[in-house]
């Protein structure tokens, strides 16, 4: 079968030819229809040594969808046939947090034991892809796969950011969302299906602004000497109440802990190499809250499923055959991807 194979630490990935899998023990085979590129892709090419838990070779690709294709003899869940999206951090299994669905906060992410599919072990950037369990397979009926791929890293991860700092998002607050790419068009579209915030965008792109509104954001602005000021007057003042930040640069942090309201809460996603120093007394806002949320459990990836099939969410895509998997990757280190780049293979 074909697939995109990162060989070594930045080289860019090639399509290859390897041998198709066949599940044994627990493992399910599924054959894809849909696997999105997410900057994160570029992160990991970029790699150096050392700075992932894991190493190539493998086929990349860890926003998968398609359908169940065989079932090694031990294997429960979906049956063959059945329409799945993957579930992409792939822990121990056996940890508290593991059993409760929270593979993304596996106790035993350590070292290079942890991966998830197309981190370390062989994604979705393929015509078929290896998945241990039937557990990491969520249904998704009748979901267009381009539309599923997607939801499984750029809706699933916005939305668990956006669940850390719901409690910060009542009547009358404002949410501001930093980088309207892949994740940041659809942070704003679960802000607005799932809080009552006033939903602010930035960006440095003119074109993510659009998106951003299209999306269902009230207001955007460039990302400028400026901004902070800006904001500020958006909310009469007061501050932003909420900040989602999907760049997580050193201007973006500094941006965040200048907009934010005393109290307010900023979800840093983006993995930009920014530092935000901490420091008491300082000039950080009092009650300033950062977290650092990273992908989201299996019960959040079933909501955000049913909250696409109830047509709250609607993935913007370019979709690209998996033979073009070097433009598609091309145009998003260039950041001129419009919401999300899917390869169909
Ligand atoms: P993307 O390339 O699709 O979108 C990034 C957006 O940010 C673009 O619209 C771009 O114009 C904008 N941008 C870039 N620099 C900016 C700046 N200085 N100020 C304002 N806007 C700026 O990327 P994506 O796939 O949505 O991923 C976003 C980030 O989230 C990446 O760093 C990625 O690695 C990270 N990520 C983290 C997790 C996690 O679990 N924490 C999961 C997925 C992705
Ligand atoms: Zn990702
Ligand atoms: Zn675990």
């Amino acid at each position: 079968m074909r697939a995109v194979r990162l060989t070594a630490w930045g080289r860019e990935p090639a399509l290859s030819e390897v041998e198709r899998p066949v599940p044994r023990d627990a493992e399910v085979l599924v054959r894809v229809e849909a696997a999105g590129l997410c900057h994160s892709d570029i992160h990991v090419i970029d790699g150096p040594e050392g700075a992932l838990p894991y190493r190539p070779p493998f086929t990349l690709g860890h926003e998968v969808s398609g359908h169940v294709a065989a079932l090694g003899p031990d294997a429960d869940g979906p049956a063959v046939g059945e329409r799945v999206v993957v579930y992409g951090p792939w822990g121990c299994g056996s940890c508290a947090r593991c059993v409760a669905g929270q593979d993304n906060y596996c106790d035993r992410r350590r070292g290079l034991n942890w991966h998830g599919v197309g981190l370390g072990r062989d994604g979705g950037m393929a015509e078929y892809v290896l998945v241990p369990a039937g557990r990491h397979l969520v249904p998704i009926g009748d979901l267009p796969a381009h539309q599923a791929a997607p939801l499984s890293d750029a809706g699933l991860t916005s939305y668990h950011a956006v669940n850390g700092v719901r409690h910060a998002l009542r009547d009358g607050t404002t949410a501001a969302v930093i980088g309207v790419g892949g994740l940041g068009h659809l942070a704003v579209q679960i802000l607005r299906a799932t809080t009552t915030s006033r939903v602010v965008a930035v960006d440095i792109r003119e074109e993510a602004l659009t998106l951003a509104q299209r999306s269902g954001a009230h207001a955007g602005t460039l990302m400028r000497t400026d901004t902070a000021r800006a904001l500020r007057a958006r909310t009469g003042g007061v501050g932003v109440d909420a900040v989602l930040d999907f760049v997580g640069n050193t201007a973006t942090l500094e941006l965040a802990a200048d907009v934010l309201r005393p109290g307010g809460e900023v979800a840093v996603v983006g993995s930009g190499g920014g530092q935000l120093t901490v420091r008491k007394p300082g000039f950080l806002p009092p009650g300033f809250r950062l977290s650092l949320p990273f992908w989201g459990t299996r019960p959040e990836l079933a909501e955000v499923i049913a909250l696409a099939r109830s047509g709250a969410l609607h993935v913007e895509t370019e979709q690209f055959p998996l033979s073009a998997a070097p433009e598609a990757f091309d145009r998003l280190r260039q950041g001129r991807v419009a919401g999300r780049a899917v390869l169909l293979p």
